[in-house]
Formats: C-alpha cells, structure tokens, sequence
C-alpha cells in the first residue's frame, strides 16, 4: 500500500516537473511521518524513501532509535519550543521551521562539532495567518542575514505553509511573492524551497518547490496530531 502510494506520489512530481519545465528531479519528497509507526517508514524505506519529516521531538527520537540501521536522513518541521532545541539539534540533519533568532541561535550552540552543519530552512507565514508560525516576508532579509552567521547552522532556504486556496492560480500567488523576497536576498546558496502539501502540489513546483511535503497521501489520514 505505501509503496504503492510513494510510486503515485513520485510519478505525479515528475509529471509536474516536466509540466513547468523543472529539472528532472529537482523535487524531492519528503515523507511526513508524524504520528505514525517506525513499521510505515520501514515500509517507505523500502520502497526507496529517505528523507522523513517529524514534528515531535520525542516521538522521532523514538522511532529513531528503532530506525538506526536505516539510512534516513531526519528532518524536523515542527514548531520549535526553546526547550527543544538541544535534542533537535542532535538528532536531526535539517530543520524547516526556525522562525527565530533566539531558536537559530540555540540551534548553533547545541550543535554537537562532530556533525555537519545543521541545514535549516526559514519558516515564512506569507498567508499572514495568525495562527501559523513563520515570520512575515518583510522579516525574512534581517533574520537571514542574522542566522546567516551562526557557525553550526547553514541556511539553505525558506519553508512555508499558506492557507489553502481554491484554484491553481490563487495557490500560486503566495509562492511567486515569496521566490521573488528570496531573489531579492541574492544569495545564490539558498537552493531549498520547502512548500507544497498534497492539495497544492503541483503549484508549488510551478513556482519553484524543491521539496515537497507529503503525509496523508502517503502513510493515510493521522488519527491525532
Ligand atoms: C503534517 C505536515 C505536513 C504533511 O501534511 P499532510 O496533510 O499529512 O500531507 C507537511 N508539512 C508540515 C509542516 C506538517 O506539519
């Protein structure tokens, strides 16, 4: 069954790439397997999944732990209490949703000097909603240059989650303004754009998606979280 969805999945990201003239495979998945078993990502493992996207500390850590002969590269995408940031810093190999710099600044503290710069994504609330974490677009150029200087973190690009919208063309309103915020940093080293849900997906790689974010379709409806 997931494997079978993971197939229809990637069959669709190629289709849309091709479509808006991407680059073959300029899109990756990740797989958001929040609230569901270690046994569902071994089963998307197998079927040649590697990156996964977790929301909750403990719970990752956990699956994790009975995932460690797995090569899975973890990603956090979660909101990102202070008190969490020791254990995000150790345990994953990127983190999607740092909206601050007092987070970021934790972040680099607590990276253990034996791994790899942690790669992190700026969250952007560009549906401006109230309930969303994420910082305002005219936020994002003084918070990049900010993290852009913390040793143990390297900033890769900007992560989103817009209100949903009906129609190809209002769903990729909030992704153009927000390529062009990241055009305008000039910073050619931002190559991560992490927007793109299973109900917008296509115009999220029309407007330049590098990485799409996919849970429901793939591992079925959460029963919580
Ligand atoms: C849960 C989650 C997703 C995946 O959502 P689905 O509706 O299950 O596809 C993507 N991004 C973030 C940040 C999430 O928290």
């Amino acid at each position: 069954m997931i494997a079978h969805r993971l197939q229809e999945i990637n069959r669709q990201i190629r289709q849309a790439e091709q479509a808006y003239c991407r680059r073959p495979s300029a899109v990756a998945l990740l797989a958001v397997s929040k609230t569901k078993p270690a046994e569902a990502i071994a089963s998307a493992y197998q079927a040649g999944q590697r990156h996964f996207g977790e929301n909750y500390v403990q719970e990752a850590i956990s699956k994790q732990r009975r995932l460690s002969a797995f090569d899975i590269t973890w990603h956090f995408i979660g909101p990102i209490q202070a008190n969490k940031t020791k254990l995000i810093a150790r345990h994953f190999a990127w983190v999607h949703s740092v909206d601050s710099l007092k987070v970021a600044r934790r972040l680099s503290e607590q990276r253990p000097t034996q791994l790899p710069p942690l790669n992190v994504c700026l969250q952007v609330n560009i549906s401006g909603e109230d309930s969303k974490s994420g910082i305002s677009l005219p936020e994002l150029p003084q918070l990049y240059q900010a993290i852009a200087l913390l040793p143990n973190l390297k900033v890769r690009g900007v992560m989103a989650i817009p209100a949903p919208e009906d129609g190809f063309a209002n769903q990729r309103k909030p992704y153009q303004a927000l390529m062009q915020a990241v055009a305008a940093l000039n910073q050619p080293d931002l190559d991560t754009f992490s927007f793109g849900m299973s109900a917008d997906l296509v115009a999220a790689i029309a407007e330049g998606a590098t990485v799409v974010r996919i849970g429901t379709a793939l591992f079925g409806a959460r029963t919580y979280g």
